[in-house]
């Protein structure tokens, strides 16, 4: 049915059967919303029409998620549910589903219904240019509010997305999660970056083209509770950074400088007081190399830093450019 998965992203062959509309959603632990969820998704696509598939991914549920996804499947041929082998984590289940999926358009959404599904027609609309600036190769959802989740969530949240703003050069949007509608196109890319450490909306952002935001309001979870505990957040904002940033690589170059000026700093000072005859015999000499010494070596380490950073840059092997349009030139 699906081309031979042999590693963690496999490109879909191009298929003339593929349906309109792909909606994606990673999924773990969650047996008390997933009904409900393909509840609404199904009456989402029926309203849209046209051919569509729900791909649901079991991240390593411990409850009865497979149970419940893999009789939808059974029951609905528009349903395709994936098994992992363990949890991945959020990033890596969705990412599994997006290399599975084999339609046009793609939407990506929590299980949780956080995110509503019936928002889904605008998408299409926006995507299809209802803006009147041409159609859009993605519509991102923006939070206008966050209903139901702790106080810390949302401090912890804003705060994450003002530093990854901060530190970043690519422009990551504000209040948005992974919940988006995307073309095939952009899908591909995506899936060509071998990135392990994902930060999707990150990446998406990177790739460009005309991206449209669609505001909204987050609803509280519809059952069960939230999957992100504070270390899979920490995590997940480290993965963020270290992404799109070499920011801390070049603080030790900051670091560095600093250090070097005051341990020159030192040598002088104590050169003075030797000079001056004013030094306890063997405290210059001490003090002269500590500064330098430790001056120079985080200068060292900075310039390492730095390389290291771009190594790492290129390492990732993203690609160089990607073309949007070509217009003219041979037929
Ligand atoms: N999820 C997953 N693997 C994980 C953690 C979460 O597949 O290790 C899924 C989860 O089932 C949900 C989505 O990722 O569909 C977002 O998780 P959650 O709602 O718990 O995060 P929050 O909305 O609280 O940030
Ligand atoms: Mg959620």
């Amino acid at each position: 049915m699906f081309p031979a998965a042999d590693g963690l992203l496999v490109a879909v062959m191009t298929d003339p059967s593929r349906p309109a509309l792909s909606v994606v959603a990673p999924c773990y632990n969650e047996q008390d919303v997933l009904h409900e969820f393909l509840r609404r998704v199904g009456a989402v696509l029926d309203a849209i029409g046209g051919t569509s598939e729900i791909v649901l991914v079991d991240d390593g549920s411990r409850d009865r998620t497979w149970e419940i996804m893999a009789a939808a499947a059974t029951a609905d041929p528009r349903v395709v549910a994936v098994r992992l082998m363990r949890n991945h984590g959020h990033q890596l289940a969705l990412t599994a589903g997006l290399s599975i999926c084999r339609g046009e358009r793609i939407l990506i959404i929590d299980a949780d219904l956080q995110d509503p599904p019936e928002l889904l027609p605008d998408m299409m609309a926006l995507m299809d240019g209802s803006d009147g600036k041409g159609g859009a190769d993605v519509v991102y959802g923006q939070r206008r509010q966050r209903h139901g989740e702790s106080l810390f969530k949302r401090a912890t949240a804003a705060a994450f997305y003002r530093l990854i703003d901060r530190v970043t050069d690519v422009d990551i949007p504000a209040d948005a999660g992974d919940f988006r509608l995307v073309t095939r196109r952009v899908l591909d890319l995506l899936l060509a970056m071998p990135e392990r450490h994902r930060f999707i909306r990150g990446m998406v952002a990177w790739i460009g083209g005309h991206q449209v935001p669609l505001l909204y309001d987050r609803h509280a979870r519809a059952a069960g509770e939230s999957k992100y505990p504070l270390k899979k957040m920490i995590r997940f904002a480290a993965d963020a950074i270290t992404a799109f940033s070499v920011v801390p690589l070049m603080a030790s170059m900051t670091i560095g400088w600093i250090m070097a000026l005051v341990g020159f700093g030192f040598f002088v000072y104590s050169m003075i007081g030797w000079l001056m005859n004013a030094n306890l015999p063997g405290w210059t000499s001490i003090m002269a190399a500590m500064g330098l010494l430790g001056g120079m070596q985080f200068l060292m380490l900075g310039i390492i830093g730095a390389y290291l950073g771009r190594l790492y840059d290129q390492s990732k092997g993203r690609p160089l450019f990607m073309i949007r349009d070509i217009v003219g030139g041979p037929k």
